[in-house]
């Protein structure tokens, strides 16, 4: 399995899992009964052979003419084609069904991955998530489009068959029965030890591959340093691993589907011999005989198909119950329906953790002022991301707590929020898609290009935008025109302007324009950002200098707050910086 992405999203029971899959079924009853009906009427049909088969013989055995036989094949025929084009539809039906259902669960996992608290996808790292929507969306999509219905189809055909071999005569159930025992001591033994045979088996080849690459990648390290025969041993090394795995798994087999076989034929071979017995004894008769071995060796199909689908559901259920774990991340947001009472941003005694027992901020408290514009400075590592972020309403505060206008930010639902305080960061993403689209993202779409072109202007990009041919219309994000990570910024700040909420965290959002450039930006954001609060993550000081307010933040504190003159006037650490700054 996934050995390298380590868990860290919770994974649903068992339990969970199949009162998920009973709810998504009974959302199509008339779809589910339709396929199991069509697949019913199917497998009702095949069985009408071996009773046909039967009446034949016994036909035959008491003297019968030439056009009953032909008028019994013809039935036969009649049955076969109804069993074939019964079979169609209720395929067409179940796939459908299986392609609905996939559907669903696809939407389901999407909506509650986007769900997920950004500490949550921070902390399992993107591996996990990766791996579910990736590979196990697949392997559900394998188990629900195929598995699943053949399952099904599978079951429903021998609990028929089985009942068509009973009616026959009570006596066909116990040369069924002899072949329960083998049958289920066999899959017992088999399923207990193949999955680690064969994960051995897969990690045997990774090894041989990743040893031969490493060895064919370095050859030139490997001749100088006169590695040849260290690696050849690795390699042999590597090679009777994989030999003695395959060995084991073969080994697996060869007990395995012996055992099923002895099973399968068991059934046949006793309901030949106790039937006969039973001819001879003049208790059932010759047909009976007949169509009762048809069916039983009917039975070996479908039954094979159970048991060795078995395996790929048990595969299907442990991806389903990956993907619904995602729902299981409890919520770090609580909305309180209680509304904030003016623009007012303040953090009170705050501290906050990423892992237990390591707070990264102590005890800070900060108020800011509506249209107050703020500069956090200090070394990196002191936690000024991670102020912004609690600022932002991302993350809640372990203790104390970050409100707007009386109200926590994590108590606003996150399109709420937003309106109120609106985070910028250097990362930022360029949507496939044209930049309209891209902008027009921030307001639901709703704007006029002349609006749009407006955000553009005060983030000094209107100018490169007009010059591109398509203008606005430019297909950009992968695939589309490269954008320079300078230009993706200034997108990301249009969003922003477009959107305008009434306060603003901006951490280091202008770090990778050059700095020229960046003064000016800065500049004329401000112009539109005006009676806006902005909380600005400085990295260069003349933004702290023409900032209202600089906050010093040093080990987790707030070590330092007032005007810049105060500041320099206080010959902190703020006053060295500065004159570092400014001096050199
Ligand atoms: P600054 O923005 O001042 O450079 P940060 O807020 O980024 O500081 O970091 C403060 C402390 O928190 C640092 O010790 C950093 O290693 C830690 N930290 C930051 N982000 C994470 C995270 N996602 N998980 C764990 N620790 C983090």
């Amino acid at each position: 399995m996934s050995a390298a992405a380590p868990t860290i999203l919770p994974v649903a029971t068992g339990a969970q899992v199949r009162r998920y899959a009973v709810r998504l079924l009974r959302k199509y009853p008339r779809a589910t009964s339709l396929a199991l009906s069509l697949h019913a009427l199917a497998a009702l049909a095949a069985l009408a052979g071996p009773r046909l088969l039967g009446d034949l013989v016994e036909d035959v055995e008491q003297g019968t003419t030439i056009g009953r036989v032909n008028t019994v094949i013809a039935v036969l025929a009649a049955f076969l084609l109804a069993q074939t084009v019964l079979t169609r539809f209720a395929r067409y039906l179940s796939f459908t069904l299986g392609e609905r259902v996939l559907a669903e669960l696809r939407e389901d996992f999407v909506q509650n991955s986007l769900a997920l608290p950004v500490g949550v996808v921070e902390s399992a790292g993107s591996g996990d998530l990766l791996t579910r929507t990736s590979r196990d969306v697949e392997q559900l999509g394998w188990s629900v489009r195929w598995a699943l219905p053949e399952w099904t189809i599978a079951v429903l055909t021998a609990a028929l068959t089985f009942v068509a071999a009973i009616a026959v005569g009570w006596w066909v159930a116990i040369p069924c029965l002899l072949g329960v025992p083998p049958l289920v001591i066999g899959l017992r033994w088999y399923l207990r030890r193949a999955k680690d045979g064969y994960l051995r088996e897969n990690a045997s080849y990774a090894a041989i591959s990743a040893s031969l690459t490493e060895t064919v990648e370095g050859a030139r390290t490997v001749e100088a340093l006169g590695l040849q025969d260290h690696r050849l041993r690795r390699v042999d090394a590597d090679i009777s691993e994989s030999f003695a795995a395959e060995r084991y798994t073969l080994f697996l087999r060869t007990v395995f589907f012996p055992s099923v076989e002895v099973a399968y034929l068991i059934p046949t071979v006793a309901t030949l011999l106790f039937g006969g017995y039973l001819y001879t004894q003049g208790a059932v008769s010759l047909g009976d005989v007949t169509a009762a071995t048809l069916y039983v060796q009917m039975l070996i199909d479908p039954v094979d198909r159970i048991v060795s689908i078995l395996d790929e559901l048990q595969v299907g259920a442990a991806s389903l119950a990956r993907l619904l774990g995602v729902a299981h991340v409890p919520d770090d947001r609580e909305a309180t329906g209680r509304r904030p009472d003016g623009e007012q941003i303040e953090a009170r005694d705050v501290r906050f953790a990423y892992s237990p027992g390591r707070d990264v901020l102590h005890s800070v408290d900060m108020s800011v002022g509506v249209g107050e514009r703020i500069a956090m400075v200090g070394p990196s590592g002191a936690g000024k991301s991670t102020l912004g972020r609690l600022l932002a309403g991302i993350h809640p505060p372990r203790t104390g707590a970050v409100t707007v206008g009386g109200v926590g930010l994590t108590e606003l639902p996150l399109a709420e929020l937003r309106g109120h305080v609106a985070l910028v960061t250097q990362e930022h993403h360029v949507f496939v898609g044209t930049l309209r689209e891209n902008l027009a993202l921030a307001v639901d779409g709703r704007a006029d290009d002349s609006r749009l072109l407006a955000a553009l202007e005060a983030v000094d990009a209107r100018e490169w935008v007009e010059a591109l041919p398509d203008g606005l219309d430019t297909v950009v994000g992968s695939g589309g025109r490269a954008l320079g990570a300078a230009q993706a910024q200034q997108l990301a700040l249009a969003r922003l302007v477009l959107a305008d909420p009434h306060t603003l965290v901006l951490d280091e959002a202008t770090s990778l324009i050059d700095p020229r450039a960046a003064r000016h930006l800065e500049r004329s954001l401000a112009a539109v950002l005006h009676g806006r609060t902005v909380i600005a993550i400085a990295h260069r000081l003349f933004s702290a200098h023409d900032a209202d307010r600089v906050a010093v933040v040093e080990n987790g504190e707030i070590t330092e707050f007032g005007t810049h003159e105060e500041l320099v006037d206080r010959s902190g650490s703020y006053a060295k910086l500065w004159s570092s700054w400014h001096g050199s």
